[in-house]
């Protein structure tokens, strides 16, 4: 089977949607399962909602404006009459009364209910397209098939159940799923992470043994840098999964960090795609002899700096190493770069559930703290020594640090 994964930006209006079907066409429409996540920028317009809602501010119009978009879109794609209209309002029906019966205080918990309806929605409307137009495929709940845990907005993934759930899939059809969702044990949704679609269609990959996977993307494929950001960059042609994950994990937006390992457990090939121009090589990633080394661009903002210090002149030991990433697991915050010395510790991290100040309050108990706020932390793969000087230039550095051919700095 193959996987393939369309993210928001291939599926934002209704001509998005009828590009996914031209796409299909260049590769064939056979044994297939589609990932798809929410369209355009509707998990933005549903986070706020949520946030409305705990801000007891109006969230019904937010919803009506996101409904109204959704029915602009399916007009351009269907028949006024069309059962998909039903469908769709009844999604948006259903955050409305889940969210009037809600009692729970749990901001994540309610997150994940009511953002993941985005992708439901895109799901309905692709699945419902391509069947009238002939390409058919059965419409998956991804709720039914990946077990998480109850970690709400981060959802660990619980292997065996979700291994077991999809292999029961018939491997002749063509499917059409949600990106980024999953349920946990009482089949509360739980969502992935922002961004998460691309690590569903791996966890699908994975329990398929797909024979390839392919992200259909806006760029041309897996270039040495972020073209909106970066000048005169490249296209990579062949990666290894582990140049993959190294360039996902520093921040390279191209790839969600947790998608490849799943694939590289069963060297399972996985290409990105441009889907503007399908019939394009774009980037193959795969096993390591096939490796491209070209010096790549990672910039990777909003990230905050700490600097802790002892408060009695110690060295920074294993016991204080041991509290403060204690407190980071506590406080879901990510560590992106690490640098110590005798007495300090710095550390660039991502705090993506805007828990610093608190973790910071905790951390002042045991030690001097310094938090710096929107830096960035910049990364160079493949760094050329000789060519370092460029990097300085109208940048204010906080920290660098080169460890074998990976340079990277924080600056403000
Ligand atoms: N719709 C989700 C998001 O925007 C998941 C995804 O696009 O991968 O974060
Ligand atoms: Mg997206």
């Amino acid at each position: 089977m193959k996987v393939y994964k369309f993210g928001g930006a291939s599926v934002k209006d209704a001509e998005g949607v009828k590009n996914v079907a031209m796409v299909l066409e260049t590769q064939g429409f056979e044994k297939c399962l589609l990932v798809v996540s929410a369209m355009g920028k509707t998990t933005n317009a549903l986070e706020k909602v949520v946030e409305y809602y705990f801000k007891k501010q109006n969230y019904q119009d937010e919803i009506e404006t996101i409904k109204q978009n959704h029915i602009e879109i399916a007009k351009g794609l269907f028949e006024d009459n069309h059962a998909v209209f039903g469908e769709i309002s009844l999604f948006f029906d259903d955050i409305d009364s889940f969210l009037r019966r809600n009692k729970s205080p749990n901001y994540n918990f309610v997150y994940d209910q009511v953002v993941s309806c985005g992708e439901m929605i895109s799901s309905k409307i692709l699945s419902e397209y391509l069947n009238d137009i002939q390409f058919f495929n059965h419409w998956l709940d991804a709720r039914d098939y990946i077990k998480t845990d109850s970690t709400y907005r981060e959802g660990g993934v619980k292997w065996q159940e979700t291994e077991h759930n999809i292999s029961k899939l018939d491997k002749i059809n063509c499917y059409v799923t949600q990106g980024f969702i999953g349920s946990d044990d009482n089949n509360f949704t739980v969502t992935l992470g922002r961004e998460g679609s691309d690590y569903t269609a791996a966890i699908f990959a994975y329990c398929l043994n797909a024979d390839e996977m392919t992200i259909w993307k806006d760029v041309p494929g897996v270039m040495t840098g972020d073209p909106r950001k970066f000048e005169n960059v490249e296209l990579l042609s062949n990666i290894s999964y582990e140049e993959a994950i190294e360039m996902a994990y520093y921040g390279a937006s191209v790839i969600h960090p947790k998608t490849l390992q799943p694939l590289k457990q069963k060297n399972i090939p996985f290409f990105v795609k441009s889907f503007v121009e399908p019939k394009k090589p774009g980037t193959k990633v795969g096993n390591s002899e096939e490796n491209e080394l070209l010096e790549s661009y990672i910039l990777k903002e909003n990230q905050t700096l700490l600097n802790v210090e002892t408060r009695d002149f110690s060295f920074i030991a294993e016991d204080h190493m041991s509290l403060i990433f204690g407190l980071l697991a506590k406080y879901k915050i990510k560590v992106s770069l690490v640098q110590n010395s005798a007495i300090s510790l710095a550390l660039c991290l991502e705090d993506k559930f805007g828990n610093a100040n608190d973790f910071n309050e905790e951390l002042q108990q045991s030690f001097i703290t310094q938090l710096t706020k929107n830096v960035s932390l910049f990364t160079v793969r493949n760094v050329n020594l000789d060519t370092l000087d460029q990097f300085y230039k109208d940048k204010k550095v906080l920290l660098e640090q080169i460890s074998k051919k990976t340079f990277q700095m924080v600056t403000l």
